[in-house]
């Protein structure tokens, strides 16, 4: 068996460290000279999100072998929308760095993995699946998935990103909902540390939003963040990113050649969370290789998670400020708050099954 995994991000790696324990040889191969050579920016893991697992790191560590060091618990949730704010607390995941960040978790991952990464090397499919009898396609890019199979976009968002100095509380994140400047989107904060965060700007790239001036909607985000925090940011480093295609494939293997992380369909389309799934389905390939597992039954409650999660998604988007204002004051209710934190539901499910109880399945 000569197996090549092309792309190491989170998935590659996932996938190449189980292999590896399991005393399998691979090939990774990665495009850039260093693994997350790209813009350093802090992403987040919420534990309410990911059902039935009620920490993603924790999971990893014990039952996986794999070992990630998270920037901070989040232990307060912040959000808003235009007049109102409500507040989650509790364990509610972690914030972890990407990117040229010495702790970025890709450079976690590739400190565990003790094979050799070709670096520099730009693999393409057809040449990597005459070489090697297994292919695993983790490019992170759904537009190498989609010249092997069908793809399913959701959308593609757009994003605008920075690093901004101001005074933050490492076990706080924030989310606002603002049609203004964040249309059928949302921007968040995540600090990295106590002077230092992430402000992110996402949003679809629908038609009615193609029109629109992202400076202009960046700028107003700044604005209104720093307002909501009662702070004046200072921006460092400012970077974007368009067309990035959230969807799913068809199948996730074919023959022998297996589609992990966002080759897969690895982000949930609500809030864009893909890290912890490009990783499990890093592993869910691997053990198939290694005949442990049965990748397309493994992934199978991952697809009904971002099914579910779509669901949501279509009907959150649907709302004008007025009803996201009405949202986010339902949500200071405790109960309410209660329900949605509690690990032992399935928040998406119970979402979906209610606005949609008849299309609940993948
Ligand atoms: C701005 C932004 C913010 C995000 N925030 C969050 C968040 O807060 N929480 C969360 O859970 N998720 C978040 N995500 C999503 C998350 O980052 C992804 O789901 C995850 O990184 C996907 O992992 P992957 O391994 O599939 O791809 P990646 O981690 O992108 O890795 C793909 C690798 O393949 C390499 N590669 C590409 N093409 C080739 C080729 N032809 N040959 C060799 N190598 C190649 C690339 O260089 C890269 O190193 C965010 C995404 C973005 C863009």
């Amino acid at each position: 068996m000569k197996i090549g995994i092309i792309g190491a991000g989170l998935a590659g790696l996932s996938c190449a460290i189980t292999l590896e324990k399991h005393g399998y040889d691979v090939d990774v191969f990665e495009r850039r000279g260093m693994v997350g050579d790209r813009f350093v920016i802090a992403e987040a893991m919420f534990s309410m999100f990911q059902y039935p697992f009620d920490d993603g790191v924790k999971l990893l560590s014990e039952t996986y072998d794999i070992h990630l060091k998270p920037s901070s618990n989040i232990q307060k949730l912040f959000c808003y929308s235009k007049n109102e704010r409500c507040e989650m607390e509790g364990h509610l995941g972690f914030t972890n760095m990407r990117g040229k960040h010495p702790e970025a978790y890709e450079k976690q991952l590739a400190d565990q993995f003790k094979g050799t990464i070709h670096y520099n090397y730009d693999a393409s499919y057809d040449q990597i699946a005459k070489q090697y009898t297994h292919v695993v396609l983790a490019t992170g890019d759904p537009s190498d998935s989609m010249k092997l199979q069908p793809f399913d976009t959701a959308f593609r968002a757009s994003f605008k990103g920075a690093v901004i100095t101001g005074s933050f509380d490492e076990s706080e994140a924030h989310a606002f909902f603002d049609n203004d400047f964040a249309p059928k989107g949302m921007a968040y904060l995540l600090p990295h540390s106590d002077h230092e965060a992430s402000l992110v700007l996402v949003y679809p790239q629908y038609p009615e939003n193609e029109g629109l001036d992202k400076e202009v909607l960046w700028k107003k985000c700044v604005e209104e963040c720093s307002k909501k925090l009662d702070q004046d940011f200072e921006i460092l480093n400012e970077y974007e990113v368009k067309d990035y295609r959230i969807g799913k494939t068809e199948s996730s293997r074919i023959g022998n050649t297996f589609f992990i992380g966002n080759c897969w369909g690895a982000i949930t389309p609500v809030f864009g969370f893909g890290q912890f799934e490009s990783m499990l389905t890093g592993i869910y390939a691997a053990h198939d290789i290694i005949g442990i597992g049965n990748y397309e039954k493994l992934v199978q409650p991952l697809y009904q998670g971002y099914h579910d999660s779509l669901t949501l998604r279509r009907r959150v988007e649907g709302l004008d400020n007025k009803q996201l204002d009405r949202l986010i004051k339902m949500l200071q209710n405790k109960y309410v708050e209660e329900l949605i934190t509690n690990k032992n539901i399935n928040i998406f499910k119970w979402s979906a099954k209610i606005l949609h109880p008849f299309s609940r399945k993948a």
